[in-house]
């Protein structure tokens, strides 16, 4: 069940979909969150699939706030031109559009890395900063959100800027992903995030860089190796920030 202080969040990743209703007042779970496995065949219909068991098992009303986090860019009525990490057959898709018809109500979709930047600005690491805050997540791909001021630029795709041996695509190189297929160490891996963040930094001149993602808990492993001058530190939300981040985001629509 949910109550007026709550919104549903779903983040659906490469590799797992998490959902749980949030609680808006405190920026945290209001209930256990539920993770079903990406089907292996990630089409809008499977996707659909698990988001609505996840409905069912938390037995959301169709009246709540239900806001997903998509690992693209969103563009409200607009279709997808391409997608990195889910099924190609999401390119052509509207994805708000194809994600509430799945569900049978409308929901908001927001692109993941910005659920997280929201989510870590109004509750996290990013509270109150000034100046331009760039909230990464390192997990199938490198997601990107830039905030400045408190205030969201979306759709920004810092992961696929070129970094050497990437092909021409960050993510490819640096990854949390590409860190477990190639079986680096973490100061191994450290080094190929210098050489990442040392590019954001010089494009951008942040205040902030903030880590997010699943690894984000490892975080000692690798933040203290990574070595650039601007202050880089750990999610506070962790990979819950997704999920609270998208539910926020619906809450405010
Ligand atoms: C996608 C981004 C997404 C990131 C993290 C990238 O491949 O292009 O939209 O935020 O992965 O999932």
């Amino acid at each position: 069940m949910i109550d007026t202080a709550q919104a549903f969040g779903v983040d659906i990743g490469g590799s797992g979909i998490k959902a749980a209703p949030v609680d808006l007042n405190k920026g945290e779970f209001a209930e256990p969150r539920l993770k079903i496995l990406t089907p292996s065949e990630s089409t809008p219909q499977a996707i659909g699939s698990v988001l609505r068991k996840q409905l069912e098992h938390f037995e959301i009303p169709e009246t709540a706030p239900v806001g997903i986090s998509f690992p693209a860019p969103v563009k409200p009525g607009q279709k997808l031109n391409w997608i990195a990490n889910l099924d190609q057959s999401w390119v052509g898709v509207d994805i708000t559009e194809a994600l509430s018809e799945e569900c049978g109500r409308p929901v908001t979709v927001v692109n993941d890395a910005d659920a997280a930047g929201l989510a870590e600005q109004q509750f996290g690491a990013a509270k109150g900063q000034e100046g331009l805050v760039v909230v990464t997540t390192l997990g199938t791909g490198i997601g990107t959100a830039l905030i400045y001021d408190g205030v969201l630029i979306p759709n920004t795709e810092l992961g696929h800027i070129e970094l050497e041996g990437g092909k021409g695509d960050a993510e490819r190189y640096a990854s949390s992903a590409v860190r477990e297929r190639k079986e680096l160490s973490y100061k191994k891996w450290a080094k190929r995030l210098t050489k990442y963040y040392s590019l954001i930094e010089k494009y951008f001149s942040p205040s902030l860089i903030v880590i997010g993602g699943g690894v984000s808990r490892k975080s000692d492993n690798f933040v203290p190796f990574i070595d650039i001058d601007t202050p880089i530190v750990p999610a506070k939300l962790r990979n819950e920030a997704g999920i609270i981040g998208a539910a926020y985001y619906a809450s405010t629509k």
